[in-house]
């Protein structure tokens, strides 16, 4: 880490209305914010620059799930146009960290064909390494895929989400895909309280600022609202957010779809000093016209109102009877087996549909998964990984009343 480096309170947020994937408007929205808040160094030739996608599953662009390719591509011009000439983009989705994978991946999202377009290099490498962060509050080790410990320049390209466990996805939460594979599984399990898991995304997210030249880029002009971070649906915002600083770029993009203090790790960063506690705070610098905010359905894993009202009146172990819980749309389950797969604390079995109980009888294949409901921490892994969306998550009529 270096020492000189910090994350600045006071960095700008620059925000950009823009009306869909025209690379060319993005590229320009992007020399307009660096323009206005200098957000790369002035040159980038000879250094190792990372773009750090969000590409949490194998999905089409469309599903607004992952980082569309046209903001890759203008993206990576823009670094280009900075003098970048080792430009590598790295991910690691969701599920076992292996170049197959990385392939499909790469291939479903455009992620191959822009890259490629652009003359910036796929990483296939699935090497990682242990790296110490001395002044985390949560965690002090973490695994760190490779190419991301190499870098000179992080540039963070999230999608901008609502999500079941964190409240919203955007640059912070994207840091995560620097954790390889199924060791992300285990940080869920080490973590299993949202408070812990937040507070470790936030020592995540600040190791990457102090570690090499940060950029976050948020492609929030199709968001996803709802279930996110890959079951929920897209929606048209028309926001480009770029920034120095991701606790305060997220700040600015929770409230551009009115989720404002709905992320457990952004109300941690705020108390950290890295970032202000309210929008209004934000330095925000618009280029080219400004998005205008909305309203964006929640994941039906939120509760939060009724869950504290719970939480305060009977503690820990009664709330967990009330917390929204995954199940299974048996009807439409393929026994793929990715969500047992997924599972950070193995509740879920694949077992004969006559096992699971009487919503899997009449399933038209020959294993379902049957998930064990104690042993669950509701980290919602199951759903963000089932290739076909039929996971989905029960609310209790009670809590939903309270909220
Ligand atoms: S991942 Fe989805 S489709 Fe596959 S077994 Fe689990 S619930 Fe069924
Ligand atoms: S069943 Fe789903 S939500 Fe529960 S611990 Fe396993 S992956 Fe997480």
């Amino acid at each position: 880490m270096d020492r000189t480096r910090s994350v600045n309170i006071c960095e700008p947020v620059a925000v950009a209305a823009v009306a869909d994937y025209d690379e060319d408007a993005i590229l320009g929205a992007l020399a307009s914010a660096d323009e206005a808040c200098t957000l790369l160094p002035p040159c980038l030739s000879g250094k190792k620059v990372v773009i750090k996608p969000n590409l949490v599953a194998k999905r089409a662009p469309e599903a607004a799930a992952t980082t569309h390719p046209a903001v890759l591509r203008a993206v990576i011009r823009w670094l280009r146009s900075k003098g970048a000439d080792d430009i590598t983009v790295a991910e690691s989705p969701g599920g076992v960290y292996s170049a197959a994978r990385l392939r499909g991946v790469y291939s479903a999202t455009g992620t191959e064909t822009a890259a490629s377009a652009c003359g910036a290099s796929l990483n296939y490498d699935c090497s990682f390494s242990e790296t110490s962060c001395p002044d985390g509050v949560r965690c002090r080790l973490f695994d760190i895929i490779t190419p991301i410990l190499e870098a000179d320049v992080i540039v963070d390209v999230c999608k901008l989400k609502t999500h079941s466990l964190t409240g919203t996805s955007a640059a912070v939460k994207n840091m995560f895909g620097t954790v390889p594979g199924i060791v992300k599984f285990e940080m869920h399990s080490r973590f299993p309280d949202y408070g812990d898991f937040s507070e470790m995304l936030v020592d995540l997210c600040r190791m990457m600022c102090l570690r090499a030249d940060f950029v976050a880029v948020t492609d929030g002009i199709v968001a996803m609202e709802g279930n996110g971070p890959t079951a929920g649906k897209p929606r048209r915002l028309g926001a480009l957010l770029a920034s120095k600083n991701p606790f305060s770029s997220d700040v600015a993009a929770e409230h551009l779809i009115g989720m404002d203090g709905r992320t457990q790790a952004l109300k941690n960063a705020a108390a950290r000093g890295l970032c202000p506690a309210s929008a209004d705070a934000v330095p925000l610098v618009t280029v080219g016209g400004a998005p205008e905010p909305v309203k964006f359905a929640l994941p039906d894993s939120v509760d939060k109102n009724g869950i504290e009202i719970m939480k305060n009146l009977f503690g820990g172990r009664i709330y967990k009877m009330f917390a929204p819980y995954p199940v299974i749309n048996y009807a439409a389950c393929v026994g793929c087996g990715e969500c047992a797969n997924s599972c950070p604390r193995h509740t879920i079995k694949m077992v004969p549909p006559e096992e699971a109980g009487r919503g899997a009888r009449g399933a038209g294949v020959r294993r379902v998964p049957k998930i064990e409901r104690d042993g669950c921490i509701r980290c919602f892994c199951c759903q963000e990984l089932c290739p076909h969306g039929v996971v989905k998550i029960k609310k209790n009529p009670l809590t939903r009343r309270l909220s």
